[in-house]
């Protein structure tokens, strides 16, 4: 599937399955390409250390999603 990555503003195949489950998942693999996706995957570990969040705590999980949101510039559903 060709996406318009909401991130880098280029057409580009979309990522090949959900990264996440549920709604934000598809949120993601519908407007999010590989390269940012991996970019977010790398920031995203320095972020989880930077703000000490655990990924097992839902709050944390929370904060975690939200600077995704950010990040990838995913449009509110
Ligand atoms: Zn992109």
């Amino acid at each position: 599937m060709t996406i318009v990555c909401s991130r880098c503003g280029m057409t580009k195949d979309g990522l090949e399955a959900a990264p996440l489950p549920g709604a934000l998942g598809a949120r993601v693999s519908h407007h999010v390409c590989q390269e940012c996706w991996n970019e977010w995957m790398q920031t995203s570990i320095r972020t989880i250390n930077h703000y000490g969040l655990q990924p097992a705590v839902k709050e944390h999980r929370e904060k975690i999603f939200e600077l995704m949101t950010e990040f990838l510039k995913l449009p509110a559903e």
